[in-house]
């Protein structure tokens, strides 16, 4: 990719009222856009890190037997009715009358939307279990948006529901999507603490939420300073013995929440009469299963853990790029050949290359790459390239090697493997 012909808008300054790392790096390095408070577009730099986030998430819950799906953003208030959650969501909730005059929500959450979808599937117990789940777009009316699109009117999540005969049943599934957790966060580059937590308006028994400690999270975890074990703040009290190490006392730490399964049991189907008939011809109610991610906080989280004073730093499974390629001087038909041939190359053993393409200054590059995180570059500069030389760069180690130039794919294979 040529970056001539992607569209990279990064800036210089630091935009007006952003308090969050993340938020001003989403925005410098020209992966989002703000519309209006709250809303936000998705450039394409952006749109490819996000696409990683998703791709993570595909594998793990594909691995553990979910199927997806994909839901609708409006809803009928009817469906809400049935629950009563169309009290309890009220201040979320962004609804309206259409033509027809029918009230209608974009949908904040999908369990009503998702309990009557299967209602209608579901007559024997032989067709239990069932986990689908959907990545989504989701709407809440927030008073105070804040951090970018860590707490935005308008994100993405990806929701998975799990439908059981009984609660062993539950529990086994439970248990799957709280490792496959585990594996996602990890795969993004995250160390999460995971609490037991008060389930709120969910309703249901056992619940966990996936928190990674940061200075601009609006939850809160404890922590023991001796040893890492954290608790929720339901858990424990700040102040008392670590239950693990007993050497220190547990210190609150404020952390962004970006993960949550709970257990519902028959909250959602007994209101939507969801039943299936046992082996004895017994009419019982589903057991449900509800797990979340917010995907888009998640990508401004992975952003604010992993960045410097320059700007963003990609975790390997997450960047948008594997590589760039930097012709400091695109003015030399051999230099910017020489970029050209070494996209072609590792474009062909599958490698994701971003080449730097413009008339701009070296040291304007030199920024841009810092700013936009790609992990490697390739810096091919007039001086070294009469050596028959180039410059290889770890974005974060900021360690740099210098290799012939006929090397330079090579060393690059390598250091992907
Ligand atoms: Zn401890």
């Amino acid at each position: 990719m040529r970056w001539t012909q992607f569209f990279i808008p990064t800036i210089k300054e630091t935009p007006l009222g952003t308090e969050a790392i993340s938020h001003k790096l989403l925005l410098r390095a020209g992966l989002v856009q703000m519309l209006t408070s709250g809303v936000y577009s998705y450039l394409p730099l952006g749109l490819r890190a996000l696409r990683k986030v998703e791709k993570i998430i595909n594998e793990e819950m594909n691995a553990i037997g979910a199927r997806e799906l994909f839901l609708t953003c409006l809803q009928p208030m009817d469906l809400w009715k049935k629950t009563g959650r169309d009290e309890t969501l009220k201040d979320v909730m962004i609804r309206f009358e259409d033509k027809k005059g029918r009230q209608m929500c974009l949908g904040p959450t999908h369990e009503e939307a998702i309990t009557d979808l299967v209602k209608n599937h579901i007559q024997s117990y032989k067709q239990l279990p069932l986990v689908l789940y959907q990545i989504q777009t989701k709407f809440r009316d927030e008073m105070r948006p804040r951090f970018g699109i860590v707490r935005a009117c308008e994100f993405i999540m990806k929701d998975a529901y799990s439908f059981d005969r009984d609660k062993e049943g539950l529990e086994k599934n439970y248990q799957l999507m709280y490792s496959a957790y585990q594996k996602i966060f990890a795969r993004c580059g995250l160390d999460v603490v995971i609490v037991g937590a008060d389930s709120g308006a969910m309703g249901g028994d056992i619940s966990h939420e996936y928190m990674v400690p940061a200075e601009i999270g609006e939850d809160e975890v404890l922590v023991c300073p001796a040893c890492g074990h954290a608790l929720g703040i339901s858990e424990a009290k700040e102040g008392q013995a670590c239950p693990k190490c007993k050497k220190e006392k547990l210190k609150k730490k404020p952390a962004i929440e970006i993960g949550h399964i709970f257990q519902l049991g028959t909250k959602y189907s007994k209101a939507l009469d969801v039943s299936f008939l046992d082996e004895k011809g017994k009419k019982q109610i589903v057991i449900m299963g509800c797990y979340g991610i917010g995907v888009s906080r998640l990508l401004a989280t992975i952003i604010e853990k992993n960045n410097d004073e320059g700007g963003i730093i990609w975790p390997k499974e997450i960047t948008p790029f594997d590589a760039e390629i930097l012709p400091l001087q695109v003015s030399d038909k051999d230099i910017l050949q020489l970029a050209y041939d070494y996209e072609k190359e590792l474009s062909q053993s599958g490698i994701d290359v971003l080449t730097d393409d413009r008339e701009e200054s070296p040291g304007k590059k030199f920024n841009d790459a810092d700013l936009i995180g790609i992990p490697y570059r390739i810096m091919i500069g007039k001086r070294m390239f009469a050596e028959g030389k180039v410059e290889i760069k770890d974005r974060r180690t900021g360690e740099v090697i210098v290799v012939a130039k006929e090397d330079a794919v090579k060393k690059m294979k390598e250091i992907l493997k």
